[in-house]
């Protein structure tokens, strides 16, 4: 029932004690130990439930705990820098976006864990010169990151982590064929290693479609 208890990274904790975050909220209290104990989860959530939280903290202790942060990309000796982040978030639109990069941001405070975000509908060259110095967890909508993947600027060979956020309204804005795309270039160097958590407030027949092809042995969640 506190934060304290749950197995979480010892500066993650830190950091949720500055935000004075006194106890989970329902959807972080189940969430949080099912993700931190390495299962894929498909919960239902609703804006103002705490759950970017739910899905923030059992990554960013995991990439901590696993010291596998990806620090800075690769340099090849011609072209541009590939980024390797550990972790990717996916979400619907810009605003949701930033919202969960500057929520990451305050959990990953002075852990040394890098967070950017990527949107469609702003320039592209500084989204690409931020994830260059190093990317840990990319926050990004779908149709921008295609966009990136087929520039070459990210590879997401090393991701361990992958959250989609309001998984419902990323398919009403019709983000299915995208966010298909993306998952296939995980699952293409060594599948089964990743841990996914998908988010969603309702539950239609195309997102539990999407959940038995991107999920392994979940736990549903509904709070
Ligand atoms: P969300 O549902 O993720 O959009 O979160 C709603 C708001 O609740 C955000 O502004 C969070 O900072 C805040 N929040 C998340 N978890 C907690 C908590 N355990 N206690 C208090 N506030 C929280």
């Amino acid at each position: 029932n506190t934060f304290n208890e749950a197995d979480l990274d010892e500066g993650l904790k830190r950091n949720i004690d500055r935000c004075k975050y006194v106890k989970p909220t329902p959807v972080q209290r189940h969430a949080i130990p099912i993700a931190s104990a390495g299962r894929d989860l498909m919960a239902c959530a609703q804006t103002g439930s705490g759950k970017t939280a739910a899905f923030c903290f059992p990554i960013i202790s995991g990439i901590l705990k696993g010291r596998s942060l990806s620090g800075f990309s690769s340099m090849p000796a011609r072209g541009a820098a590939v980024a390797y982040p550990t972790a990717l978030i996916l979400s619907p639109t810009r605003e949701l976006s930033c919202q969960i990069r500057d929520e990451a941001n305050k959990y990953a405070h002075q852990t040394g864990v890098k967070v950017v975000v990527a949107y469609g509908g702003a320039p592209i060259t500084q989204q690409l010169r931020l994830m260059e110095k190093g990317v840990d967890i990319l926050v990004a909508t779908p149709g921008r990151l295609v966009d990136i993947i087929e520039r070459e600027r990210v590879s997401l060979t090393k991701i361990k982590y992958l959250a989609l956020d309001e998984a419902d309204r990323m398919l009403d804005m019709g983000f299915e064929h995208q966010i298909r795309k993306i998952v296939e270039q995980m699952q293409m160097p060594s599948p089964g290693i990743r841990q996914t958590l998908l988010f969603s407030a309702t539950f239609p027949n195309d997102i539990q479609k999407l959940a038995s092809d991107f999920l392994s042995n979940y736990i549903f969640l509904s709070v």
